[in-house]
Formats: structure tokens, C-alpha cells, sequence
């Protein structure tokens, strides 16, 4: 086989149900992944196991601190676990602000590219009153652009080749909110609106992109998470999850996926059912008239969730004709 799946025999040895059944294990045979971040944490969890799986592995790693600053050549050790255990991976160095480096490793070394993880991240953290120019714009560049230099220098060969598997790294930070964390936030949320944009584009090329969100022990949490916490939530749990966002049998495009303590679950945005901003249809939309409406705009029961822009346009066009409507009886009166 090449890529997809190997069948793998297993006894069942549940009560009742003894018997032989057939078991497809998911692989990457012939697949080539980028793991960005991979010296560590979560990055080096995935990259153990896609490896482990068949897939060849560029481990990048700018291997600076957890402020961004410094460099190191720490995915080393994960490229030389890898091998030891049979597997075939290389290291690279590069910051993810040069991702146009990170994938000419990978092309260079295993000459395609099928696969990339967007999991580099660095912490800022400061209150927004202390929170300097600095402070925002590294984490931008390495979250934020970082995830588009490294998708972008791809995007072409995946176009070509009809086949792309992408996935954004994003945080309950940016996607709630936290306090201290405004510039992480902000990057973090736009991931989230870079993978909405790029499902769109790259659905007819057979490139899918998706977003996980991870709860997990790392130098990054561990001063933030409870030590009972921490012992728990071992990056191993999420590897599964974004393997399989990663591989080509994968269905969705555009989800966004929380995962932490082996549990997954999807998250997307919803919207009210809203009002119409006055009562009658001679009044005119003043501010006391939105202060009176409110409750019922903000009121998110049998609130719907939008698929597509399309469909937003679509709801659009219906309140003009409403609106419209509306503003013929005005004259009427
Ligand atoms: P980690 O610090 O162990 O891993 C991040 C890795 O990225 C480090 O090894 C670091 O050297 C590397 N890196 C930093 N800047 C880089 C750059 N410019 N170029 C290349 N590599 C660089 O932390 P982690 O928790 O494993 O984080 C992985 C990702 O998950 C991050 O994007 C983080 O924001 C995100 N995340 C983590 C959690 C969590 O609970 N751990 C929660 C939400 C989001």
C-alpha cells in the first residue's frame, strides 16, 4: 500500500462477542508532514506519532524560549527518537516567519509535501495596559504569520498535486477571551478566520484545513494548570485527534476542534434569530428603539449556525425585501 489505510487483524475478546474482527489502522505511507514547533510538547507528540504511522517528518523547531527569544537545535533529539524507533525524519531550525525554508526542507529531503501542522507558538503574556508593540507584534509573526509564511509557500504544490492536509493550532484564549493574553488572543482567533478562508479556496483542490484547539501539559501551561492538571493532560491524548485531521480519509473542512484528557468536541459560531429595530411600520430606527429591541437581538435562543457567507448573503436579500416591504406600508401611512 501507499497512502490510507492497512488492515490489521485483532481478536475480540469482549464477552459474548468473541470472534475475530478486522481493524483498518490508519497510516501515512508516502505522505511527507511538517510538524512546525516539534522540538517540544504538543508538536513532538504529533510528530512521534505520525512518524510512527509511516509518514516521513520535517521536525522544525526554532528552539528559542518560551518568550520567543533564543534559538537551539532541540528538534534533534526528536528526529534521532524517531529513527530509533524505525522511523524516517529530518530537523530543521528555521523560525516559522521563513516557512518558505521549512517546506524546501521537506522537499529537498523527501521531495513532497502532503502535511502540515501550524503549532509553533511562543507566550507574551502582559495585561493590556503593560503589553508593548513588541509584545503584540512577535506573537503575530509567529502564530500568526508564521502559520501563513509556512501554508502559503505550500499552497501551490498542493493545488498541483489535487491533494493538501492543514492544520491551524488556535486556543479557548482566543476563542473566549483571557486575561493578559490580548495579543495571543488576537492571533489566536485569527488562525481561525485564516482556515475559514483557505477551507473555501482549497475544497476543490482536495486540501483540507481545520483548526485544533488543545488543552495540554507543556512548558507552556505549566505554571498555568493545577499539578494534578498537569500530570493528566499528557499531549499523547491529543495526538490521535490531529493525526486524524491529518489524514487523507478526514471529512471535515473548516471545523474547529477542541481536544484535551482524550475527549474532542466541535465548536462554530451561532447567530440570534435578531429583530426588526422598530414596532410599527411608520417609526423610525432610533437609538431608544434599538435599546427597545435588544433583548430580542441578543436573545440566542433557536439561534442557527451559518454554513457559508452565501448563506448570510441569502438572509441579506430577504430582510432588504422585508425592509423594502416595510418601507412601501411606511409610505402608504
Ligand atoms: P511548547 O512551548 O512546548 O511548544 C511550542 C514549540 O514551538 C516550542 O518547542 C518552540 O521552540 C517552538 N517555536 C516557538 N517559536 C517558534 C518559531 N518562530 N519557529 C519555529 N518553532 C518555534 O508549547 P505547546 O503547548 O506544545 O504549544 C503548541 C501549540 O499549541 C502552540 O501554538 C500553542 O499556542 C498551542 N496551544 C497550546 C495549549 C496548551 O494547553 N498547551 C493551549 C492552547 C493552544
Amino acid at each position: 500500500f501507499k497512502y490510507g489505510c492497512a488492515s490489521i487483524t485483532t481478536v475480540n475478546f469482549t464477552p459474548g462477542l468473541a470472534g475475530i474482527a478486522t481493524m483498518e489502522q490508519l497510516r501515512f505511507d508516502g505522505r511527507v508532514a511538517v510538524v512546525t514547533g516539534a522540538g517540544g510538547g504538543l508538536g513532538k507528540a504529533y510528530a512521534l506519532l505520525l512518524a510512527s504511522r509511516g509518514a516521513k517528518v520535517v521536525v522544525n523547531d526554532l528552539g528559542g524560549g518560551r518568550d520567543g527569544s533564543g534559538k537551539s537545535t532541540f528538534a534533534d533529539a526528536v528526529v534521532q527518537e524517531i529513527k530509533s524507533k524505525g522511523g524516517e525524519a529530518v530537523a530543521d531550525y528555521n523560525s516559522v516567519v521563513d516557512g518558505e525554508k521549512i517546506i524546501k526542507t521537506a522537499i529537498d529531503n523527501f521531495g513532497r509535501i502532503d502535511i502540515i501542522i501550524n503549532n509553533a507558538g511562543i507566550l507574551r503574556d502582559k495585561s493590556f495596559t503593560k503589553m508593548s508593540e513588541q509584545d503584540w507584534d512577535l506573537i503575530q509573526a509567529v502564530h500568526l504569520k508564521g502559520a501563513f509564511k509556512t501554508t502559503h509557500a505550500a499552497w501551490e504544490i498542493f493545488r498541483k498535486q489535487k491533494y493538501g492536509r492543514v492544520i491551524m493550532t488556535s486556543s479557548n484564549a482566543g476563542l473566549f477571551g483571557n486575561f493578559g493574553q490580548a495579543n495571543y488572543s488576537a492571533a489566536k482567533m485569527g488562525l481561525v478566520g485564516l482556515a475559514n478562508t483557505l477551507a473555501i479556496e482549497g475544497a476543490k483542490y482536495n486540501i483540507k484545513v481545520n483548526t485544533i484547539v488543545p488543552t495540554a501539559a507543556s512548558r507552556l501551561t505549566e505554571d498555568i494548570l493545577p499539578p494534578e492538571m498537569f500530570q493528566a493532560m499528557k499531549p499523547d491524548l491529543i495526538a490521535p485527534v490531529v493525526a486524524y485531521m491529518a489524514h487523507e480519509s478526514f471529512p471535515d473542512n473548516g471545523s474547529v476542534i477542541d481536544s484535551t484528557l482524550g475527549f474532542a468536541n466541535k465548536t462554530h459560531l451561532v447567530r440570534s434569530q435578531g429583530a426588526v429595530l422598530k414596532k410599527k411600520p411608520a417609526d423610525l430606527v432610533t437609538i431608544e428603539s434599538v435599546k427597545e429591541a435588544w433583548p430580542q437581538v441578543v436573545n440566542m435562543n433557536n439561534a442557527t449556525h451559518k454554513e457559508k457567507l452565501a448563506e448570510v448573503t441569502v438572509e441579506l436579500v430577504e430582510k432588504l425585501q422585508e425592509f423594502e416591504e416595510r418601507s412601501k406600508l411606511d409610505s402608504a401611512n
